[in-house]
């Protein structure tokens, strides 16, 4: 049977919040730790980070460490997972530009997440081209490690479209070359697109509406008592909606049988909870002081694993070190097999 690789990354744009966790991250240590996959790649996207991000290189400099701390709290082993920087990988860059010839304008402009990332950072006009392309460079990280898998969140099923569409031209034009891979969406459908706690449409770093897998209780009880609800929702009594509700998605995403035992005995589960609060008298208060209790259970051992590798800087630097160089032998091979393809290995070959 072919390889199972995966791939699947981050942009070190800020610490991961829970959106990262339930999207992506969460499975991928289940993914890794099944044993069913005979390689597992795991990037911190610092290129990409800095697509739109080139005024700031020190914030995607100091996320690196951020993000590589919370994939280690979180349960990534780097006995069992490669752990790398893109930019210690510069074959990525070189897969990127040709495959740029492979994409039309037009095309790069239907993508409808880039669309969406575009308004949101007001860029107008003044789309820097790095940004526009970086769904491009995404194909080429994920088909240099040759991955048959990306474990990740539906804002990124464009980018698994865009990516296969690359590898069969490439092919149909160069002969068979490149692997295609197909995207690993969360089971649970709240988990594929987190909102934000002010109730927009995704939890993003970007938008500064997230709660962090690193929050301190306190801030974490803050930020889910501040969250969005049902609008219409103003008295007690009266009906609320679940459908859209953060609150409810959230529970979604994170309850477990055992939390209704532990916190909140009165119910069986969640959907007498949803069909209480449809039907009114279930207040937005006692939903959200559950939803807190829930969050504490989930974030407190990924907290306490936090802070023990925070204690160890030299161990994780030598982890995406290692990681890194690594990552760049197989990035080297399917490039020279690229090259092979293209034909433009002259000096591999010895003649033009
Ligand atoms: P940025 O705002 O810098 O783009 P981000 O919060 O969108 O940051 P990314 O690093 O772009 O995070 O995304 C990393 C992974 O996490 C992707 O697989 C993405 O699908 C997933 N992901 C991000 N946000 C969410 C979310 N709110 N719900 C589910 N999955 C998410
Ligand atoms: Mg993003």
């Amino acid at each position: 049977m072919k390889e199972q690789i995966i791939l699947t990354g981050d942009r070190p744009t800020g610490r991961l919040h829970v959106g990262h966790y339930v999207g992506s991250l969460a499975r991928r240590v289940e993914l890794q730790d099944s044993g069913d996959y005979d390689k597992v790649y795991i990037m911190i996207a610092d290129a990409q980070a800095l697509t739109d991000n080139a005024e700031h290189p020190e914030k995607v400099r100091q996320n690196i460490m951020q993000v590589a701390l919370d994939y280690l709290a979180c349960g990534l082993d780097p006995e069992k997972s490669t752990i790398f920087v893109q930019s210690a990988v510069p074959e990525l860059t070189e897969l990127t530009f040709y495959y740029m010839d492979l994409v039309t304008v037009a095309r790069a402009e239907r993508n409808p997440t880039v669309k969406a990332e575009i308004k949101q950072r007001g860029f107008g006009a003044s789309i820097p081209m790095g940004f526009f392309c970086y769904p491009i460079s995404q194909a080429a990280d994920i088909t240099a490690f040759r991955a048959t898998t990306v474990p990740a969140g539906e804002d990124q099923m464009p980018m698994l479209e865009q990516c296969r569409e690359i590898v069969h031209k490439f092919n149909s034009i160069y002969g068979e070359t490149l692997t295609e891979p197909h995207i690993l969406l969360p089971a649970n459908e709240a988990c594929r697109r987190l909102p934000g706690i002010d109730g927009k449409a995704k939890m993003s770093k970007s938008l500064g509406n997230c709660i962090y897998l690193s929050e301190e209780p306190e801030d974490i009880k803050t930020k889910v008592m501040s969250m969005f609800t049902d609008p219409q929702h103003l008295r007690v009594e009266d009906p609320g909606r679940v459908e859209g509700n953060p609150v409810f998605l959230y529970l979604e995403a994170f309850c477990k049988p055992e939390h209704f035992t532990e916190f909140l005995p009165d119910y069986h589960g969640l959907e007498e909870l949803e069909d209480h609060y449809r039907r009114g008298g279930l207040g937005d208060v006692k939903v959200k002081r559950f939803l807190e209790r829930v969050l504490q259970a989930e974030l407190a051992p990924i907290r306490a694993r936090r802070k023990a590798w925070e204690q160890r800087p030299g161990d994780v630097y030598e982890i995406l070190k290692q990681g890194s160089i690594q990552a760049r032998e197989t990035a080297a091979a399917t490039l020279r097999d690229v090259r092979a393809a293209m034909q433009i290995d002259y000096f591999e070959r010895g003649s033009f």
